[in-house]
């Protein structure tokens, strides 16, 4: 129990940031190693003139980002620059910017995103450096020891699109990844003292860091059919990821939904892999195991005290149900909330419930058969989208405790012998919470069609209007 306490203690707590600032100005080498180094670089940022941050003051900022993005320490890099050698033994240097993200209420990590520039051979990025004009991030995450690095599974992702023509279309949906490294905890770390008093009942945490390409958030999208395709373009991203590479995401939510711009156009990213895990080999990591993902869109099931797994592609399922009911519910318009009137900010408390609400309210919603969703007129098309969903929940968990019921009495003797067990399929829950019911559902929004970026799901869907018109002829 105590355990599980400390695990829910925000990272900042344990120590990661006051460590971060700390030791790597005083001493960079001993955080991270000899091949790289993160150092206070006065001149870097004098050199670079007006109009760019060059100290930790915060709203010194004025061209961008001026309210849900700040934090109070966001500019607590600013002036940093961290050197290391990349996958091709490149030296590469960059330099830190603002804190752009730091999420509340997630099990089992904690994330920071700093924007970098490229300030390579300790001079400005030259014009003939390939980091140049890219818009870059440092995410630093704090994860359980041994887990599958992130960069590790995208690469995976990336490799294998790249070989075959049939799957290029997902590389828009996948976030990119320039280079990765890990940050050990050593000694004189709270960590470290944990570990050492808990020795093998504390789970080990380490920081791992990723250079990646900026993206933009859900909420700088304009109209509710650009909402609509974002999210439907990343459970098609999600499908691809668990049909091919065979990777389970577990951590579906608002924050971990990305948009790219390309020649114009907005595409959906499915972000964040840091939870993610194959699907074929188990989760080193037992504690992590049970609990994971971001709180308000973690599935009903996940919240429950005896909750013990496995996390199922329809459980990220489930949490596309739980973004698309909080993007329609609680803004008004993007980025600005519902101002507080009763009924329909009653999901405002999600982001600050614990697992028994959340059990509770989440069951509630899917076990009513007459549940209506509070949708503001914004989001007013996805209410289409959130009756059908709901309505594939529904059915699913009804034979679910139907297939128990039966299973228990059975198991008391109340039951003849003779009488055999039905057969049920957990993973789809008896085939109503499948990709194919979400991307039928999805695939249009107030009744026109939405981009199929995934040409084999394009075929799927051509085949089914073709056998719907042909049964109606018969
Ligand atoms: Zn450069």
């Amino acid at each position: 129990m105590m355990i599980d306490q400390i695990h829910r203690i925000p990272p900042e707590t344990l120590g990661i940031i006051s460590n971060f600032q700390a030791p790597f100005i005083r001493d960079p080498n001993s955080l991270f190693g000899t091949k790289a180094t993160l150092v206070k670089d006065q001149k870097a940022s004098s050199d670079k003139g007006k109009g760019k941050k060059v100290a930790a003051p915060l709203a010194d900022d004025s061209e961008q980002d001026t309210s849900e993005d700040e934090f109070p320490s966001s500019g607590i890099f600013a002036g940093c620059s961290y050197t290391f050698t990349d996958s091709d033994g490149k030296l590469r240097r960059v330099e830190l910017g603002k804190v752009l993200f730091r999420p509340h209420g997630i099990l089992g990590r904690g994330t920071i995103v700093v924007e970098v520039t490229c300030s390579c051979a300790y001079e400005h990025c030259l014009n003939g450096c390939d980091w140049a004009d890219l818009q870059l991030v440092m995410k630093l995450s704090f994860l359980s020891k041994g887990r599958c690095a992130e960069g590790d599974l995208i690469d995976t992702c990336t490799k294998l699109a790249a070989q075959n023509p049939k799957h290029a279309w997902v590389l828009n949906h996948l976030p990119k990844v320039y280079a990765s490294f890990i940050v050990p905890f050593g000694p004189g770390t709270v960590q470290y003292r944990l570990k050492k008093y808990f020795k093998d009942a504390y789970e080990e945490r380490e920081v791992r860091g990723s250079i990646q390409s900026r993206l933009d958030g859900l909420m700088t999208l304009k109209t509710c059919r650009e909402f609509g395709q974002a999210i439907y373009d990343i459970l098609q991203c999600h499908e691809w990821v668990h049909k091919y590479p065979r990777i389970l995401h577990r951590d579906i939510s608002l924050g971990n939904m990305m948009v790219r711009t390309i020649d114009g156009k907005k595409y959906g990213v499915l972000n964040d892999f840091d939870l993610a895990v194959l699907v074929e080999r188990d989760d080193p990591t037992p504690t992590s195991n049970h609990r994971t993902g971001t709180r308000p869109f973690m599935s009903h099931e996940q919240h429950g005290f005896f909750w013990k797994g496995p996390h199922r592609a329809r459980h990220d399922l489930e949490s596309f149900f739980y973004v698309t009911l909080l993007l329609a519910c609680l803004y008004e318009k993007p980025s600005v909330k519902v101002i507080a009137t009763g009924l329909d900010t009653q999901y405002e408390t999600w982001m600050v419930s614990g697992d028994k609400d959340l059990h509770v309210t989440k069951r509630d919603i899917i076990t009513n058969g007459s549940w209506n969703p509070p949708v503001q007129s914004y989001f007013g098309r996805l209410d289409a989208w959130l009756y059908q969903i709901h309505s594939a929940l529904y059915s699913g968990f009804r034979e679910l405790q139907d297939f128990r019921l039966i299973q228990r009495n059975i198991n008391l003797g109340l039951v003849d012998d003779d009488e055999p067990l039905p057969e049920f399929n957990e993973e789809t829950l008896n085939g109503h919470v499948t990709y194919d019911t979400m991307i039928q559902i999805m695939h249009t929004l107030d009744n026109a069609r939405l981009e199929t970026r995934n040409p084999e799901r394009q075929v799927y869907l051509d085949s089914r209007i073709k056998s719907k018109s042909k049964s109606r002829r018969l």
